[in-house]
């Protein structure tokens, strides 16, 4: 065993380190707050042959409730830097951008907020979504018409096959709609350590989503980056989208299930069959060829309803996408509702939904 000076626990209970609060324990558990404590984290187990699970803030998770083998390594690396700070403008008239070099165990809505404060605009729409720095790019995570892949300039990286730290560019991260090299195919490869943003100085916020729109309709001005923080953070918290221990409805793994892309053939069938029901499929153009739909509409009209309860889990009265665990529920329990809900969804509509919320030892 190689000699360590970090602090490996056993036994640890993950279900509090989760926002679902649901699964067993790790048989070793560390939180790694610098990279040299986590290539000793990944000596151990490598001299050990065990498996290794990064954890982040937990909030899109669903952890076995036989735990995980192996090491959950949690990365607490939480600085943040501005790279240089740079307001000239330049000759095209654009803003240089600023650049925050932030780590990876950084809760990411502190610097959602340090970034709004600094006057920096480009994540203003990513307000209060729960977790890591370090989880944002792993699911190209997004909200209110915005992405993290719209202003990750890099992300720098354990390698797991190449034993170094690299820095990724952005391409090279191949983000799509709730996914990138981490969650496809490079899964399990790379320890993200720390990631490159780069926001723009007095940029307009961006309001594209129409609950934003809506918000702000009627306002004679255009609305600063904090007043759209405010709007998301009051939106998210009456979609129960926001972790508040005072709402039952917070207890989950945010949306379960990925909005559905499908052909425009697929989407003409769907459209028919919801004709033959007096409904209309709510889309959104998504890649050129294919159209986007709402996993939420699916769910609701196939006979799932907000609030929906079976024992100790359920869906959010306030949102049809979260499984929630309305108290004492285990990960067989949450399991599942997901299976009834996909089944009824793939009955109702020929529709198979996807999960996006990540297993953890099953
Ligand atoms: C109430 C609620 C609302 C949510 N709203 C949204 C939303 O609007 N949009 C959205 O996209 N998501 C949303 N989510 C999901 C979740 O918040 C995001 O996916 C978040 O980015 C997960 O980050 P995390 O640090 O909690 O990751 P974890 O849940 O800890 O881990 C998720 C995955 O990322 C990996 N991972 C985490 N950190 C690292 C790292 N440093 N290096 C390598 N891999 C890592 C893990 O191994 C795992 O595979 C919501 C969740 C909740 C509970």
């Amino acid at each position: 065993m190689p000699t360590t000076d970090i602090a490996i626990r056993e036994g640890v209970p993950l279900a509090p380190l989760t926002t679902l609060g649901v699964g067993g324990n790790a048989r070793f558990f560390v939180a790694a707050r610098s990279v040299a404590e986590v290539e000793q984290a990944v000596a151990f187990v490598r001299t050990r042959g065990l498996d290794l699970f990064v954890l982040g803030g937990g909030s899109n998770l669903v952890v076995s409730d036989a735990g995980f083998p192996g090491l959950v390594l949690q990365i607490a690396i939480d600085e943040i830097h501005g790279i240089d700070g740079t307001d000239e403008i330049e000759e095209s008239g654009h803003q240089a951008p600023i650049g925050f070099h932030v780590g990876a165990g950084v809760n990411w809505d502190e610097f959602v907020a340090v970034s709004v404060a600094r006057g920096c605009g480009g994540v203003e729409c990513l307000s209060g979504i729960p977790g890591s720095v370090g989880g944002t790019p792993v699911q190209n995570v997004g909200a209110y018409g915005q992405e993290v892949s719209e202003t990750i300039a890099s992300v720098l990286a354990y390698d797991l096959a190449e034993h170094r730290v690299r820095e990724l560019t952005k391409s090279e991260c191949a983000f799509g709609y709730r996914s990138s090299i981490f969650n496809s195919t490079q899964h399990g490869r790379y320890i993200v350590l720390r990631v490159t943003y780069e926001l723009h100085l007095g940029v307009e916020p961006a309001l594209r989503y129409a609950d934003l729109q809506k918000h702000f309709a009627g306002s004679e001005r255009k609305p600063t980056l904090a007043e759209v923080r405010e709007a998301v953070l009051k939106i998210r918290a009456v979609k129960g989208m926001l972790l508040s221990p005072g709402d039952p409805d917070s207890r989950s793994a945010g949306s379960f299930f990925k909005n559905p892309v499908i052909s425009s053939e697929e989407f003409d069938r769907l459209s028919r069959k919801a004709a033959e029901r007096r409904l209309k499929v709510p889309s959104y153009p998504a890649l050129s060829q294919k159209n986007k739909i709402s996993a939420a509409w699916l769910v609701e009209n196939s006979g799932f309803h907000k609030g929906y309860a079976k024992g100790t889990v359920g869906i959010s009265s306030k949102h049809a996408l979260a499984i929630v665990n309305r108290g004492g529920a285990t990960a067989a329990d949450v399991i599942a509702l997901r299976n009834e809900i996909q089944a009824g969804v793939e009955r109702t509509w020929g529709v198979e939904l996807e999960s996006e919320p990540v297993f953890v030892g099953f």
